[in-house]
């Protein structure tokens, strides 16, 4: 590795945008999980594909590895750069590049956010839907195959990203994908790029779906005598087809956290918060069908809402849950869980998970995208002892375990960074694992692409 060339190299391309301050390194040697710091040699803030296509000219040529970066919001140890070099961040990428109302998309650059998209389609009428609490950028969304609170209505990101530009390592830029909303020719790269979490190019731009703001919203947030009642009327809404927006599952210790930390009133129980999409009518008659289901659950209230601001807050809080929860115990770190399994078998995945966490000496607490089958465990440890570091990681293996024998998967949408790895075997197998070996080694031969990850552990 010629490390000193490139940085001089990249300086003279780039000037302040190379940054080697330790300030900035620092703050871009971990993520927004618990896992070990590393840090990178140099941070590069590109403007430009031409830019990108440099600096990965550069680092191959002189076998330095490099990191694509978004906002760092991930979990998993996924932006970490375990063997330093060049951390590419993208986020003076941050052109809004086309909005198409009429097509129902937007071309933009990765670095762009999607709060910031959001902003930018206020006058138009249309969202942009995927919502991770965090307002990570698009690029890393599309890296990490996200989703959020929306997704069992309007798709993850896999569904929403229609067509990309990557720059791949051997710095030519890939288009993939087109404005089509359906097509059958070739490979389908732009899904090979969703989800790759920066081990086989760097995105510099995504064409993304949009949907139409509906002409009313409502939400609602109910309280349950057990979790197994608020799931069980999860399950039924499902499977009864009512397209909720949005439906939240917040144990007794997540409502605690929420009402400490956002100020609110909500009763101490486990509970469901919703959001219905649609015309007046329609919105009252979903939360109608949804309350009568709870009901029957032995739910204590139904309080619904189509006050703007009301929900608004509402939903503001359900985003901060992670700093809720954080608070609980301060200078702590959450170890998440984030397990998807076949709606039928949530109620039971989440009392095992649940009843884990009452015999351990950890507190916990277990949150979820419910609609989707989706659910987060979060351990709250103190990284630095190892007692708790281990307790933490039994407990993640054995919801993983479980999730496994019942066809679910070991990440639902945060992906798998360095800290899930160890599970892509026992998901999809010797067969799958070496192909994805295969593909990364004919993309990235040398490994310099975000190493150590996806692709080459594992
Ligand atoms: C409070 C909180 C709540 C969250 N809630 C959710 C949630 O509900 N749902 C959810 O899915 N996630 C959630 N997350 C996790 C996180 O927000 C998502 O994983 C998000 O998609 C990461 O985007 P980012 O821009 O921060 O990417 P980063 O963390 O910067 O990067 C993530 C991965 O993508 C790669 N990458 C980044 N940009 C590019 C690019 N341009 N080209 C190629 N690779 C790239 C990186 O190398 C890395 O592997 C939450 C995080 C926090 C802190």
């Amino acid at each position: 590795m010629n490390l000193t060339n490139t940085i001089t190299a990249l300086q003279a391309l780039l000037g302040e945008r190379l940054a080697t301050a330790k300030a900035v390194r620092d703050h871009h040697s971990r993520d927004t999980g618990w896992h070990a710091a590393a840090m990178p040699d140099a941070v590069a803030f590109p403007r430009t594909v031409e830019e990108v296509q440099e600096i990965v000219r550069l680092c191959v040529e002189n076998d330095v590895p490099m990191v694509p970066y978004g906002a760092g919001s991930s979990m998993e140890g996924h932006t970490i750069p375990a063997r330093g070099g060049i951390t590419i961040d993208t986020r003076e990428m941050n052109h809004i590049l086309e909005i198409r109302p009429q097509d129902g998309l937007a071309v933009v650059q990765s670095g762009v956010t999607r709060k910031q998209l959001n902003t930018e389609l206020r006058a138009t009428g249309l969202m942009f839907s995927v919502d991770p609490g965090a307002d990570a950028s698009l690029g890393g969304m599309a890296s990490t195959r996200g989703s959020g609170t929306m997704a069992y209505r309007y798709g993850t990101m896999r569904d929403n990203v229609l067509a990309l530009k990557v720059v791949t390592p051997d710095g030519k830029l890939v288009k993939t994908g087109s404005r089509a909303r359906k097509s059958s020719t070739g490979y389908d790269l732009t899904h090979l790029f969703v989800g790759a979490e920066g081990t086989l190019g760097v995105i510099t731009e995504l064409t993304v779906r949009l949907h139409p703001i509906p002409e009313a919203i409502s939400s609602a947030v109910c309280a349950f005598p057990d979790a197994a009642s608020a799931v069980e009327t999860v399950i039924e809404a499902v499977q009864y087809g009512v397209p909720m927006a949005r439906v939240e599952f917040l144990d007794a210790v997540a409502v605690a956290g929420v009402n400490a930390y956002s100020k609110t009133t909500m009763k101490v129980a486990p509970t469901l918060m919703f959001e219905f999409h649609g015309t007046d009518a329609w919105v009252a008659e979903q939360a109608q069908i949804v309350a009568g289901i709870a009901a029957d659950h032995g739910a204590e209230d139904f309080v619904w809402t189509a006050d703007a601001e009301e929900r608004a807050k509402l939903w503001q809080a359900r985003h901060d849950l992670y700093w809720a929860t954080k608070a609980i115990r301060p200078g702590s770190e959450l170890y998440t869980g984030d397990i998807c399994v076949p709606i039928s078998e949530l109620a039971g995945q989440i009392e095992a998970a649940r009843a884990d966490i009452e015999d351990s000496f950890l507190l916990g607490q277990i949150i979820g995208h419910v609609g989707d089958g989706n659910y987060h465990a979060a351990y709250i440890i103190q990284p630095d002892d190892p007692r708790e570091l281990a307790e933490a990681e039994r407990l993640a293996e054995r919801l993983v375990e479980r999730a496994l024998t019942v066809g679910g998967t070991a990440s639902g949408e945060h992906g798998i960074g360095t800290g899930k790895l160890k599970y892509l075997r026992a998901e999809h197998g010797d067969a799958a694992v070496d192909l994805m070996k295969t593909l990364k080694s004919a993309i990235d031969p040398k490994g310099l692409m975000n190493p150590g990850k996806l692709g080459q552990g594992g």
